[in-house]
């Protein structure tokens, strides 16, 4: 069909440093001047209309711009699995070349007019192409595709961030089922052709004519039913399966942080490697200890007393040793000491712990108290 190398800019007949906005401009005009409607007979406009179609959905899209530049700096153009047929945007993979949907024609009365469906439509189409972005069975490409990535956040205990360790994480991934090998089908029994896609493991639906290929509902997108189904995966040939997952986790892991393990996610298809299972971490708060950077911080009561004639206390630290803390004569509340080397460490710096002291004033005095504690008004002669 299409050459494999168009140009989108040329398509649209602005320059490669072109505005979203003149882009759109230039889009707009073109696809007035080629729009079916306006040309009933002519093969050649349709066609040209859908190309530009295809450069403006490329083009008004940030990401796929880039991505586009690029491929076009190495001159390998082609987008995805349009209709440009080119090569795919992944060098290395092994993808063959589709034969493949492209958009179908398509009345702008239909959309109602509205640009951004267009541009909507035709990003589904493109994000097809684009494996690692769209989840599901995805019907409608052919060959090799990568898995989704899983994506989990995992809250973790405040020490084993502190100090590293190690978690386990229950993660729902969808397998192959061992029972039928993906087939859908009871061991032994048949495959029949799906009588709902003709086999080709797609539907294509839409309004007005512009179609859309999604993967078939009948056949789970395999093109193939099972004469008698596969009673693990109900036919589907995919089961839903709880993996327990060891992380490590570093030291001085903060909320927010990932890791990334490779080839831990979905499964790809047909062959392609599986996606990566991405752990967001999320530290529980302790109740005694509070972290700032590689810091340890605690509040720590002393009675009055303490604070008044000095004192020797015990702190725990975060790696659950017991520090003897001088409290000097005449200690006054909020006073904050430093345990040097007992925060947390990271790329060989090493944080401290930081102690603040509060003092407890007690709230209710026995009779003897009372009668001390004026006395010791008296002499000092506070008022009271
Ligand atoms: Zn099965
Ligand atoms: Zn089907």
């Amino acid at each position: 069909m299409a050459a494999a190398n168009k140009d989108f800019y040329q398509l649209l007949g602005v320059g490669e440093k072109a505005s979203p906005d003149e882009i759109k401009k230039a889009y707009r005009k073109l696809a007035k001047q080629y729009h079916p409607d306006a040309n009933p007979d002519d093969k050649r406009a349709h066609e040209r209309f859908k190309e530009i179609g295809e450069a403006y959905s490329v083009l008004s899209d940030t990401e796929k711009r880039k991505q586009y530049d690029q491929m076009r700096k190495f001159g390998s153009f082609g987008f995805g699995r349009g209709r440009a047929g080119g090569p795919s945007p992944r060098p290395g993979s092994t993808r063959p070349p589709p034969g493949g949907p492209g958009p179908q024609d398509f009345s702008f009365d239909d959309l109602g007019g509205g640009f951004g469906n267009i541009s909507d439509l035709f990003t589904s189409l493109f994000d097809r192409g684009r494996t690692d972005k769209q989840p599901g069975p995805g019907a409608g490409r052919r060959g090799p595709a990568k898995g989704q990535d899983v994506e989990y956040v995992v809250e973790i205990p405040f020490e084993t961030a502190a100090l590293g360790g190690k978690v386990s994480v229950a993660v729902a991934i969808t397998e192959e089922c061992t029972t039928c090998g993906g087939s859908g089908a009871k061991p032994g029994s048949s495959l029949r052709t799906c009588a709902e896609c003709s086999g080709t493991g797609n539907v294509s639906f839409g309004q007005g004519g512009f179609a859309v290929k999604r993967p078939c509902p009948a056949c789970f997108g395999r093109g193939q039913i099972p004469e008698d189904p596969c009673v693990s995966c109900e036919g589907r040939g995919t089961v839903r399966q709880q993996r327990k997952i060891a992380i490590n986790v570093p030291a001085a892991t903060d909320t927010g942080s990932k890791v990334r393990l490779t080839g831990q996610g979905e499964r790809g298809r047909q062959g392609g490697r599986p996606g990566d299972l991405i752990i967001t971490f999320k530290v529980k708060p302790h109740r005694f200890f509070r972290r700032e950077g590689l810091d340890i911080h605690v509040t720590v009561p002393i009675n009055i007393v303490q604070a008044t004639l000095g004192s020797k206390i015990r702190v725990k630290t975060v790696s659950g040793k017991k520090v003897v803390l001088r409290i000097p004569v005449g200690t006054q509340a909020g006073t904050r000491f430093r345990i040097r080397g007992q925060g947390l460490e990271k790329a060989g710096r090493q944080g401290d712990q930081y102690v603040e002291v509060k003092i407890e004033v007690p709230d209710t005095l026995s009779d003897d108290e009372q009668k001390a504690m004026e006395e010791f008004a008296a002499a000092s002669g506070l008022k009271h």
